[in-house]
């Protein structure tokens, strides 16, 4: 048996519907920033709760174009999980402002707990990472941003329609970061991203921001860049939007399964925070014996990943930023450990058994 996070089988499952709005698409003689986007920013915003969406080419412009949009930069510190994917860090440091790293808790999202000591009077905005598909902390997190007036941001890349309270993720910050890369739980076919908001002022700058900043054609108001989602994979996203609540409730079946019956003392399992929900992007468990835990894996014919083996402060890149090894333990401790199993839509039965059976029967 091979098992790895395959995305094909998701695309059979809706084939039909898929190459039909491919064929629409094509035939309209119409490419970019058309009725498909349209249609699926406004099916989008009603689907989260929010008032704009505004596509994008990818998710890692949602963060940089959003910072951007807010005036964010030079001179400027965000505060930011440690324990996150790099390209969070990278929509800051673009933008010329400091990334401020603070330690995961135990959910592996941005620790509310930390945030306040790391505050200064250059502290403009937060930015949480929903990480692995679970609401971060949220009502705690929003409440710090509204007592030191900071802005907030939400990186929901990987968890599309998780909630923290019952209100969904995204609508709690100023702005809802979104990527809809391939692999992720509301995935396109190729690059595309979205941010939502209930901001006018925030949407319609984003949407000049997007088009070369103009809001009229050859009338460039502000510095912009080209970041538009296109017209196929809006198309491709509406067919999946359709299908999200049933692709999730699967994903939450598998991971339902995993934590149900695997039972092995080398391996810790996620757990899930009071009031969050979970979508599962990724279903992340920790082995103190990683590496051999992975080899032993792969020996069995299940590939698994590491999100994420080296944190930011860590990369070389960011050698210039000055960190050390030991500053930020727990998320280096994470990186050490963690190990995502695989977990796709389409995943039989017998595949989700053989990944039980397999890690239970690890040494
Ligand atoms: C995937 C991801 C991004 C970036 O999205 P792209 O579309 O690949 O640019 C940002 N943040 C997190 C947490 C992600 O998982």
């Amino acid at each position: 048996m091979e098992i790895y996070d395959r995305l094909d089988r998701q695309y059979q499952m809706f084939a039909k519907e898929y190459k039909e709005a491919a064929v629409r698409v094509l035939d309209s003689g119409w490419y970019v920033l058309g009725k498909e986007l349209e249609s699926f920013e406004r099916e989008y915003a009603g689907y989260m709760d929010s008032r704009h969406c505004v596509g994008l080419n990818n998710g890692l412009d949602s963060l940089t174009l959003s910072l951007r949009a807010m005036g964010i930069g030079k001179g400027d510190e965000v505060i930011v999980p440690a324990n996150t994917f790099i390209a969070t860090v990278i929509g800051i440091v673009e933008n010329g402002a400091t990334p401020v790293f603070v330690e995961p808790d135990a959910y592996y999202n941005l620790d509310a707990d930390r945030i306040e000591e790391r505050i200064t009077q250059k502290t403009r905005a937060i930015i949480v990472v929903h990480l692995y598909g679970q609401a971060a902390n949220m009502q705690k997190i929003r409440d710090i941003a509204d007592r030191r007036q900071l802005r907030l941001l939400e990186d929901c890349a990987q968890a599309h329609t998780a909630s923290f309270d019952g209100r969904t993720v995204g609508t709690w910050g100023d702005v809802g970061c979104f990527s809809f890369y391939p692999t992720k739980n509301l995935g396109a076919f190729g690059d595309s991203g979205a941010i939502i908001t209930d901001s006018d002022e925030i949407a319609d700058r984003m949407r000049m921001i997007r088009n070369y900043g103009c809001s009229q054609k050859y009338h460039n108001e502000v510095r912009g860049v080209n970041s538009r989602l296109d017209e196929m994979q809006a198309a491709l996203l509406r067919v999946k939007l359709g299908h999200l609540k049933e692709l999730i409730k699967a994903r939450r079946a598998v991971a339902g399964r995993y934590l149900e019956e695997i039972h092995n003392p080398a391996v810790l399992l996620p757990g899930v925070r009071e009031g969050a929900t979970h979508v599962w992007h990724l279903f992340v468990v920790r082995c103190q014996k990683r590496d051999r835990f992975q080899a032993y894996l792969q020996e069995k014919g299940i590939r698994t990943q590491i999100h994420y083996p080296i944190p930011p402060h860590l990369q070389k890149c960011y050698a210039d930023l000055g960190h050390r090894e030991g500053e930020f333990p727990i998320t280096e401790q994470y990186a050490k450990e963690v190990l995502s199993l695989p977990l796709y839509n389409g995943m039989t039965d017998e595949e989700i058994q053989y990944v039980i059976d397999t890690v239970n029967a690890f040494r």
